[in-house]
Protein backbone atom coordinates (compact mmCIF):
# COMPACT_ATOMS: atom_id res chain seq x y z
CA UNK A 1 0.00 0.00 0.00
CA UNK A 2 1.21 3.16 -0.83
CA UNK A 3 1.95 6.30 1.54
CA UNK A 4 -0.93 8.58 0.66
CA UNK A 5 -3.57 6.00 1.19
CA UNK A 6 -2.29 4.73 4.03
CA UNK A 7 -2.44 8.05 5.60
CA UNK A 8 -5.80 8.14 4.55
CA UNK A 9 -6.98 5.16 6.11
CA UNK A 10 -5.48 5.97 9.46
CA UNK A 11 -7.58 9.73 9.27
CA UNK A 12 -10.37 7.99 8.44
CA UNK A 13 -10.02 6.03 11.25
CA UNK A 14 -9.30 8.59 13.61
CA UNK A 15 -12.32 10.38 12.35
CA UNK A 16 -14.82 7.34 12.50
CA UNK A 17 -13.43 6.91 16.11
CA UNK A 18 -14.11 10.70 17.33
CA UNK A 19 -17.24 10.96 15.42
CA UNK A 20 -18.56 7.43 17.11
CA UNK A 21 -16.76 9.13 21.21
CA UNK A 22 -18.28 12.58 20.53
CA UNK A 23 -21.58 10.43 19.74
CA UNK A 24 -21.33 8.49 23.24
CA UNK A 25 -20.84 11.63 25.24
CA UNK A 26 -23.35 13.08 23.56
CA UNK A 27 -25.82 9.74 24.86
CA UNK A 28 -24.25 10.13 28.57
CA UNK A 29 -24.49 14.10 28.63
CA UNK A 30 -28.15 13.46 27.63
CA UNK A 31 -29.14 10.86 29.73
CA UNK A 32 -27.79 12.50 32.55
CA UNK A 33 -29.97 15.20 31.92
CA UNK A 34 -32.89 12.82 31.50
CA UNK A 35 -31.98 11.60 34.96
CA UNK A 36 -32.53 15.09 37.07
CA UNK A 37 -35.27 15.94 35.11
CA UNK A 38 -37.00 12.03 36.13
CA UNK A 39 -36.15 13.33 39.89
CA UNK A 40 -37.78 16.61 39.46
CA UNK A 41 -41.22 14.94 38.06
CA UNK A 42 -40.70 11.87 40.92
CA UNK A 43 -40.60 14.65 43.89
CA UNK A 44 -43.30 16.75 41.68
CA UNK A 45 -41.38 19.90 41.33
CA UNK A 46 -41.48 20.80 37.80
CA UNK A 47 -44.62 21.76 35.84
CA UNK A 48 -46.12 19.33 33.13
CA UNK A 49 -45.12 21.39 30.03
CA UNK A 50 -42.30 21.59 30.42
CA UNK A 51 -41.14 18.41 31.73
CA UNK A 52 -43.48 17.03 28.45
CA UNK A 53 -40.89 19.42 26.51
CA UNK A 54 -37.82 18.50 28.09
CA UNK A 55 -38.46 14.59 27.89
CA UNK A 56 -39.30 14.89 24.05
CA UNK A 57 -35.99 16.63 23.01
CA UNK A 58 -34.13 14.35 25.14
CA UNK A 59 -35.98 11.13 23.95
CA UNK A 60 -35.06 12.45 20.29
CA UNK A 61 -31.20 13.17 20.89
CA UNK A 62 -31.03 9.70 22.61
CA UNK A 63 -32.92 7.94 20.10
CA UNK A 64 -30.50 9.93 17.15
CA UNK A 65 -27.33 9.74 18.60
CA UNK A 66 -27.41 6.33 20.18
CA UNK A 67 -25.90 4.55 17.26
CA UNK A 68 -28.22 0.85 17.64
CA UNK A 69 -31.88 -0.05 17.62
CA UNK A 70 -32.35 -2.49 20.33
CA UNK A 71 -33.93 -6.03 19.15
CA UNK A 72 -37.40 -6.68 19.45
CA UNK A 73 -36.78 -10.16 21.78
CA UNK A 74 -36.61 -9.97 25.31
CA UNK A 75 -35.03 -11.88 28.17
CA UNK A 76 -36.83 -12.73 31.25
CA UNK A 77 -35.42 -9.74 33.96
CA UNK A 78 -34.99 -12.60 36.28
CA UNK A 79 -31.85 -15.13 36.10
CA UNK A 80 -32.88 -18.24 37.14
CA UNK A 81 -36.98 -17.73 37.17
CA UNK A 82 -39.45 -17.45 34.30
CA UNK A 83 -42.52 -16.39 33.86
CA UNK A 84 -44.47 -18.56 36.49
CA UNK A 85 -43.31 -16.30 38.99
CA UNK A 86 -45.43 -13.58 37.61
CA UNK A 87 -48.03 -12.33 40.55
CA UNK A 88 -51.61 -12.81 40.07
CA UNK A 89 -53.32 -14.78 38.32
CA UNK A 90 -52.20 -14.78 33.86
CA UNK A 91 -51.01 -11.37 34.79
CA UNK A 92 -54.28 -9.58 36.30
CA UNK A 93 -51.69 -7.63 38.86
CA UNK A 94 -51.26 -4.95 36.51
CA UNK A 95 -53.84 -1.94 35.95
CA UNK A 96 -52.68 1.50 34.54
CA UNK A 97 -56.43 3.28 35.31
CA UNK A 98 -55.53 6.47 36.61
CA UNK A 99 -51.63 6.08 36.27
CA UNK A 100 -50.20 9.35 34.69
CA UNK A 101 -46.29 9.45 34.87
CA UNK A 102 -46.03 12.94 35.93
CA UNK A 103 -47.90 12.59 39.28
CA UNK A 104 -44.57 11.15 40.52
CA UNK A 105 -44.08 9.51 43.66
CA UNK A 106 -47.64 10.30 44.10
CA UNK A 107 -49.09 7.92 41.21
CA UNK A 108 -51.91 5.40 42.01
CA UNK A 109 -52.78 2.33 39.78
CA UNK A 110 -50.22 -0.26 39.30
CA UNK A 111 -48.85 -0.51 35.85
CA UNK A 112 -46.65 -3.33 36.69
CA UNK A 113 -46.01 -6.93 37.23
CA UNK A 114 -44.34 -7.73 40.23
CA UNK A 115 -42.18 -10.81 39.63
CA UNK A 116 -41.21 -12.52 43.23
CA UNK A 117 -38.47 -14.59 44.56
CA UNK A 118 -38.65 -17.59 46.80
CA UNK A 119 -37.05 -15.91 49.92
CA UNK A 120 -39.42 -16.88 52.99
CA UNK A 121 -37.10 -15.73 55.92
CA UNK A 122 -36.88 -12.07 53.52
CA UNK A 123 -33.18 -11.31 53.23
CA UNK A 124 -33.52 -10.66 49.78
CA UNK A 125 -31.15 -14.40 48.93
CA UNK A 126 -32.81 -16.61 46.91
CA UNK A 127 -34.37 -19.96 49.23
CA UNK A 128 -32.64 -22.15 46.92
CA UNK A 129 -29.01 -20.99 46.42
CA UNK A 130 -28.76 -18.67 48.98
CA UNK A 131 -27.32 -16.20 46.67
CA UNK A 132 -29.34 -12.53 45.76
CA UNK A 133 -31.23 -13.00 42.16
CA UNK A 134 -29.95 -11.15 39.20
CA UNK A 135 -32.00 -8.73 37.66
CA UNK A 136 -31.41 -8.25 33.95
CA UNK A 137 -32.10 -6.27 30.88
CA UNK A 138 -35.08 -7.30 28.96
CA UNK A 139 -33.31 -6.04 25.91
CA UNK A 140 -30.53 -3.93 24.92
CA UNK A 141 -30.60 -0.03 25.92
CA UNK A 142 -29.32 2.85 27.48
CA UNK A 143 -29.48 3.34 31.48
CA UNK A 144 -31.79 6.38 31.54
CA UNK A 145 -32.61 7.34 35.00
CA UNK A 146 -30.96 5.26 38.38
CA UNK A 147 -31.83 5.77 42.00
CA UNK A 148 -28.69 3.56 43.66
CA UNK A 149 -29.29 5.08 47.25
CA UNK A 150 -32.82 4.43 49.31
CA UNK A 151 -32.83 4.37 53.49
CA UNK A 152 -35.74 3.10 55.44
CA UNK A 153 -38.18 5.87 56.56
CA UNK A 154 -37.33 7.12 52.53
CA UNK A 155 -41.14 7.76 51.36
CA UNK A 156 -39.53 6.88 47.51
CA UNK A 157 -41.94 4.04 46.58
CA UNK A 158 -39.55 2.63 43.64
CA UNK A 159 -36.21 2.36 46.41
CA UNK A 160 -33.25 1.41 44.39
CA UNK A 161 -34.70 1.92 40.96
CA UNK A 162 -33.40 2.14 37.43
CA UNK A 163 -35.06 3.54 34.49
CA UNK A 164 -33.68 1.89 30.85
CA UNK A 165 -34.68 3.17 27.18
CA UNK A 166 -34.53 1.20 24.17
CA UNK A 167 -33.27 3.09 20.98
CA UNK A 168 -35.54 2.59 17.81
CA UNK A 169 -38.36 0.52 19.98
CA UNK A 170 -39.71 3.80 21.71
CA UNK A 171 -39.79 1.86 24.67
CA UNK A 172 -38.74 2.47 28.12
CA UNK A 173 -38.41 -1.03 30.67
CA UNK A 174 -38.48 0.05 34.77
CA UNK A 175 -37.31 -2.53 37.16
CA UNK A 176 -37.76 -1.10 41.01
CA UNK A 177 -36.98 -2.35 44.79
CA UNK A 178 -33.37 -3.82 44.07
CA UNK A 179 -31.45 -4.34 46.30
CA UNK A 180 -28.12 -3.10 44.86
CA UNK A 181 -28.05 -1.54 41.29
CA UNK A 182 -24.84 -2.50 38.86
CA UNK A 183 -24.91 0.69 36.16
CA UNK A 184 -25.15 4.01 36.44
CA UNK A 185 -26.81 6.66 34.28
CA UNK A 186 -25.83 6.64 30.61
CA UNK A 187 -24.21 3.39 30.45
CA UNK A 188 -25.05 1.05 27.45
CA UNK A 189 -26.90 -2.30 28.64
CA UNK A 190 -27.22 -5.49 26.60
CA UNK A 191 -30.45 -7.98 26.52
CA UNK A 192 -30.12 -10.27 29.35
CA UNK A 193 -27.06 -8.57 31.41
CA UNK A 194 -26.92 -8.12 34.68
CA UNK A 195 -27.95 -4.88 36.20
CA UNK A 196 -29.32 -5.40 39.66
CA UNK A 197 -30.04 -7.69 42.32
CA UNK A 198 -33.65 -8.12 43.65
CA UNK A 199 -34.09 -6.42 46.87
CA UNK A 200 -37.02 -5.24 49.35
CA UNK A 201 -36.27 -1.28 48.39
CA UNK A 202 -39.17 1.28 48.78
CA UNK A 203 -41.73 2.47 51.26
CA UNK A 204 -44.16 -0.35 50.74
CA UNK A 205 -41.32 -3.09 49.66
CA UNK A 206 -39.72 -2.87 52.68
CA UNK A 207 -42.69 -3.80 55.00
CA UNK A 208 -42.99 -7.24 56.16
CA UNK A 209 -46.31 -7.83 54.22
CA UNK A 210 -44.52 -7.55 50.99
CA UNK A 211 -42.80 -11.09 49.74
CA UNK A 212 -39.49 -10.15 47.77
CA UNK A 213 -39.88 -9.34 44.00
CA UNK A 214 -39.03 -7.28 40.99
CA UNK A 215 -41.45 -3.88 40.24
CA UNK A 216 -41.18 -4.30 36.69
CA UNK A 217 -43.34 -2.10 34.26
CA UNK A 218 -42.96 -1.01 30.05
CA UNK A 219 -44.06 2.14 28.85
CA UNK A 220 -43.79 3.88 25.63
CA UNK A 221 -43.35 7.89 24.78
CA UNK A 222 -46.88 8.65 23.43
CA UNK A 223 -47.39 13.16 23.15
CA UNK A 224 -43.73 13.18 24.97
CA UNK A 225 -45.00 11.31 28.34
CA UNK A 226 -44.02 7.66 29.07
CA UNK A 227 -47.58 5.57 28.98
CA UNK A 228 -47.30 2.24 30.48
CA UNK A 229 -48.69 -0.45 28.50
CA UNK A 230 -49.30 -4.26 29.47
CA UNK A 231 -46.01 -6.20 28.94
CA UNK A 232 -47.40 -9.61 30.19
CA UNK A 233 -47.23 -11.47 26.90
CA UNK A 234 -43.92 -10.15 26.52
CA UNK A 235 -42.80 -11.54 29.49
CA UNK A 236 -44.65 -14.75 28.53
CA UNK A 237 -42.73 -15.21 25.56
CA UNK A 238 -38.86 -13.65 26.70
CA UNK A 239 -35.88 -16.11 26.19
CA UNK A 240 -34.99 -17.24 30.01
CA UNK A 241 -31.62 -17.33 31.43
ZN1 LIG B 1 -45.28 -3.58 42.17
Amino acid sequence: MNTPKFLTIILLFIFCGTKLYAQQNAVVNYCIQLDSLNKTVTNNTIDRKTATKKLTHLITQIDKNAGFNSPDAWTFPLKGYKANAIGGVKGNGYFDKGYHFLDGNKHTAHPAHDIFITDRNQDTFDDKTLKPVEVLAVTDGVVVSCTPQWDVGSALRGGKCIWVYHPGLNLFSYYAHNRQLFVKTGDVVKRGQKIAEVGRTGLNAYKKRSPTHLHFSAFRLVNGLPVPFNPYQNLIKASTL
